[in-house]
């Protein structure tokens, strides 16, 4: 796991696992962390990391759905746990589910966990809408697509947006059970211009990007959705993304689609 400060408020920490992203932004005294790392070590560790640093939060934050954004409660069993109204629809319709995609996930990887997930009372906000941090304003911006829930958080006045599962460096566009080509579309449109006053972007997967790094990501992902919509076997994948791994997500994706 490492830790990046990206802002004098924000730190950003990634996992070994899919380059996850956990994101802390502080104000007046007050800090939010967004998503969650994977490991047991990396969950265990996360607390006293983000104490030392002057981050630690008084509530978290999931971008949508997906178990390995939901892990937050792991490091903060007594946190509440925010996410956007149609993550929070979500979990009641699949209850356990993320909890068996954990638990499966694990069994993959030979990961044994002190304690099961447990999510407690999630917390359901308005998206779009705004969250108060302190002195600054947390706008939640809807980012379906991926999935059928889904949030982008942009802090302004940090000039920082964390996209979600949006905008990776090192994973294509996913079309998952749930999500739709058309609305991965509208949110790549609808987080253009938020990009464009951004200084720093955090994807769900990968590293934080400058603005023009960003950019670069989303109009390489308008062309790999085109391709996708047409339908191509083998298309011509972004640097960095191209590999085996990559490949076998395209052709998931086709099937999709279909
Ligand atoms: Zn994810």
């Amino acid at each position: 796991m490492r830790a990046v400060s990206v802002h004098r408020d924000a730190l950003v920490v990634t996992s070994r696992m899919w380059q996850t992203t956990a994101t802390a932004i502080r104000s007046g005294g007050e800090a939010v962390l967004i998503d969650s790392p994977y490991f047991p070590d990396e969950l265990e560790a996360l607390a006293p990391l983000l104490a030392q640093a002057g981050f630690e939060p008084d509530g978290l934050l999931a971008s949508h759905g997906d178990f390995d954004h939901l892990l937050g409660r792991l490091a903060f069993p007594d946190l509440a746990l925010g996410v956007g109204e149609p993550t929070a629809l979500r979990l009641r319709a699949e209850p356990g589910a993320a909890q068996r995609e954990l638990r499966d996930e694990d069994d993959e990887h030979y990961v044994s966990r002190p304690a099961p997930l447990s999510l407690g009372a999630v917390q359901a906000l308005p998206v779009p809408g705004r969250v108060d941090l302190g002195e600054v304003e947390l706008e939640l911006h809807p980012a379906e697509g991926h999935t059928a829930d889904g949030l982008a958080v942009f802090a302004r006045g940090l000039g920082l947006l964390v996209a979600g599962d949006y905008l990776s460096d090192v994973e294509l566009p996913m079309i998952s059970p749930g999500g739709s080509l058309a609305d991965y579309r509208a949110t790549l449109a609808r987080l253009a211009p938020l990009v464009e006053e951004a200084d720093t972007v955090v994807p769900g997967h990968g590293s934080p990007h400058d603005r023009a790094t960003a950019l670069r990501i989303l109009d390489e992902d308008v062309d790999y959705l085109d391709a996708l919509e047409r339908g191509e076997e083998r298309p011509p994948l972004p640097d960095g993304r191209d590999g085996k791994a990559q490949q076998r997500l395209h052709s998931e994706n086709l099937r999709q689609i279909a």
